[in-house]
Formats: C-alpha cells, sequence, structure tokens
C-alpha cells in the first residue's frame, strides 16, 4: 500500500503477509516390493487415485509417477509391476533387483532414480499399505511450506503384537542411548526434497540404515502423524531373524559404544581377577584352598562368557569394515522401464 492511498483510503485490518507456497512438485512414490503379488494390485490402485486426486487440486505436478522397486522377489511382483507400466506408461515405474538386497537398499535405489527421472521430492512408503495414504496430502502440504524432510510418525501401535511393541520400544531407546538420533516411531514411511536425496547420494557405506542417516542429513523438517494400519493382503517380510539384524545394522552402523562397553567390561574384570587372586593366596596360606574352588570356577566361566560377548560385537564391526572395503555395489539393476 503506498503513503498517498493510504492517506485517502479509510485504515483496513492488516492481513498477514500469505507464505509464498514451493510450486507443486513432480512427486515420485518410491514403493519397495518383496513379493508382494497378493497386495501390489490394491496398492496401485490406491496410490493412483490419490495421486490423481493431488494432481486435480494442483497440490502436485501431472508428471508425478509411482515407482516400484522389485527387490528379487520370487513370486508374480515384477510381472504385476510390468503390466500396470503397460496400462499407464507416464504413472507407473518400476525397477527391478537381480536378487534380494534388503529393504533399505530397495528403498535407496528408488530414490536414487526418482532423482535421476527429474522428480523435486519423492515419498517412499511400504507396499502394503499399512502406511496411511492419506498422510500423503499432508506430507505434500509440508514440502510446499518448505520442509525438506518430512517423517511419517505412526501414532498407534495397537496393530502390533506386545512383543513387537516392547522391542521397538526398547530399541529406539537404545538407539537414542547409543547417540543415534532416529525418529521414535518412524518407520521408512517419508517424503524427501530432491535436496534432501541429493544429500542422501553422498553416503556411500554399504551398512544402509536410512532411520539413522536422514535424521542425520539434518534439513529443514517435519513430521506427520499417522494411524498405522494392518497389512492389506500378503504376509509380514520382516521375521524376528531381519527385525534382530535390522537392529544389529541400525547399532552398529552408527555407534562405537559397544566397543567402548568392552573396555569398561574389561576393567571390571581385570578388577575382579585381582581380588579373586588376593583371595586365592589368603585361602592357600590359612590352608583353606579347597573352598575357593567353586568361586574359581564360578568367574572362570563369567570371564570366560564376557570374553566371548566382547569379541563378538568386536567380530559384527570387523565384519562390516570388511564389507565396506570391499565397495560393492549396493544393487545391480536388472531392467527398468
Ligand atoms: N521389503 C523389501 N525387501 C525385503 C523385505 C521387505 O523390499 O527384503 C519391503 C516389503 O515389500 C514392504 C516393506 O519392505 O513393502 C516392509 O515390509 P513388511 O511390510 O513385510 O514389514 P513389516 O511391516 O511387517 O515390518
Ligand atoms: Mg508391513
Amino acid at each position: 500500500m503506498t503513503e498517498e492511498s493510504s492517506l485517502n483510503t479509510p485504515p483496513v485490518e492488516s492481513h498477514e503477509p500469505k507464505s509464498v507456497l514451493r510450486p507443486a512438485p513432480t512427486l515420485a512414490m518410491v514403493i519397495p516390493c518383496y513379493n508382494e503379488e497378493p497386495v501390489l494390485e490394491q496398492t496401485a490402485h490406491v496410490l493412483a487415485e490419490k495421486l490423481s486426486d493431488l494432481i486435480r487440486t494442483e497440490e502436485i505436478d501431472n508428471r508425478s509417477f509411482i515407482l516400484f522397486v522389485d527387490d528379487g522377489s520370487q513370486d508374480n511382483t515384477w510381472r504385476i509391476a510390468e503390466k500396470l507400466h503397460t496400462s499407464k506408461p507416464e504413472l507407473f515405474h518400476a525397477i527391478k533387483f537381480s536378487h534380494n538386497r534388503g529393504h533399505q537398499n530397495a528403498v535407496y535405489a528408488g530414490l536414487m532414480t526418482s532423482l535421476s527421472n527429474g522428480c523435486d521430492a519423492a515419498i517412499s512408503m511400504d507396499a502394503d499399505l499399512q502406511d496411511d495414504p492419506n498422510a500423503i496430502d499432508k506430507m505434500v502440504a509440508s514440502y510446499r511450506k518448505g520442509d525438506e524432510i518430512v517423517y511419517g510418525v505412526r501414532n498407534n501401535r495397537d496393530t502390533d503384537t506386545i512383543f513387537k511393541r516392547m522391542t521397538a520400544e526398547s530399541f529406539y531407546k537404545l538407539m537414542t542411548w547409543m547417540g543415534a538420533d532416529t525418529i521414535p516411531d518412524h518407520a521408512d514411511f517419508r517424503l524427501m526434497s530432491k535436496m534432501a536425496i541429493q544429500a542422501l547420494s553422498e553416503y556411500s557405506e554399504a551398512n544402509l540404515f536410512l532411520r539413522g542417516i536422514v535424521p542425520s542429513l539434518g534439513f529443514k523438517s517435519d513430521r506427520v502423524y499417522y494411524k498405522r494400519g494392518v497389512r492389506a493382503a500378503g504376509e509380514s517380510k520382516y521375521p524376528l531373524s531381519k527385525m534382530i539384524s535390522f537392529a544389529l545394522e541400525g547399532i552398529t552402523s552408527f555407534s562405537v559404544k559397544p566397543l567402548h562397553l568392552i573396555t569398561t567390561t574389561g576393567f571390571l574384570s581385570v578388577v575382579i581377577g585381582i581380588v579373586m587372586l588376593i583371595y586365592t593366596i589368603v585361602s592357600v596360606c590359612t590352608g583353606n584352598a579347597i573352598a575357593g574352588w567353586g568361586s574359581l570356577m564360578f568367574s572362570l566361566w563369567i570371564i570366560g562368557g564376557l570374553i566371548l560377548v566382547s569379541l563378538g560385537i568386536v567380530g559384527e564391526y570387523i565384519g562390516r569394515i570388511y564389507i565396506e572395503t570391499k565397495h560393492r555395489p549396493r544393487y545391480i539393476i536388472e531392467t527398468e522401464i
């Protein structure tokens, strides 16, 4: 408002300047799929609807697409992806790994492929519709307001077993204690802008733990809360063994605290050993040597166990260093359509 006009017109209520939104992004939906034949078509349908809604309301660009990453499935997942691509080549894209490389690598590959296909932002989401597609709207809105990363955070765990709930909770606590910056109750349902994905591409480590790496990228971020549902079809691809190795991956790829623990425990063992030695000498001198036998055997086992556990932890790290020094390709893309 110019000075002149302000003199001639009656004062009007001042409005906050409207914050400038970023232009509607070309959005990629990155969907890792491992043997998702029972659910894939349903997921494709739900996501296609969601994208066309967002295109209609001009929240995203009409070049937005869905990218399936087939993580070496043995079932018909790839055939379904091909069929979807043939029906709508602009909307459905897909890449196929030559063998199973795990969820984290599949998400990473999808993000990198989206980047090379010219997207402005990408959302990674499970193939089983457990992540609420309606949260996508809020994620896009946060992006347009200027956030580079938007984390999907579940606000319920009632679809989980008590066991999964307890282990997940302890895991997040442990990770925080270990010094890794994770977002509690956030899995891999998140939006990343082009800039954030570019930053992620600088990470060349083979032990990929995105829930730790992404928060460590920094950038302006936001959280979107959603209710996590049950799997729409098929069964979980994360049995207990995979969950344990995933947790180990998280800890050992982010923290050297276990190594410090070994040192502390080692010192403690030495102190206990010295006390045992003094006790033994005293027992021998007083002629009661047999009395110490039990405690000695006991401590022998304890120390032996401690050494083994410590060696195990060190071994975890050495194993990872070993893999890291190989600089193997993270994945090999067989086909791209
Ligand atoms: N997934 C994958 N590779 C694997 C295991 C899982 O790409 O080796 C995908 C899977 O298809 C799904 C997502 O990762 O889209 C999450 O897996 P799932 O739903 O089985 O895990 P849960 O929700 O039971 O923890
Ligand atoms: Mg799931």
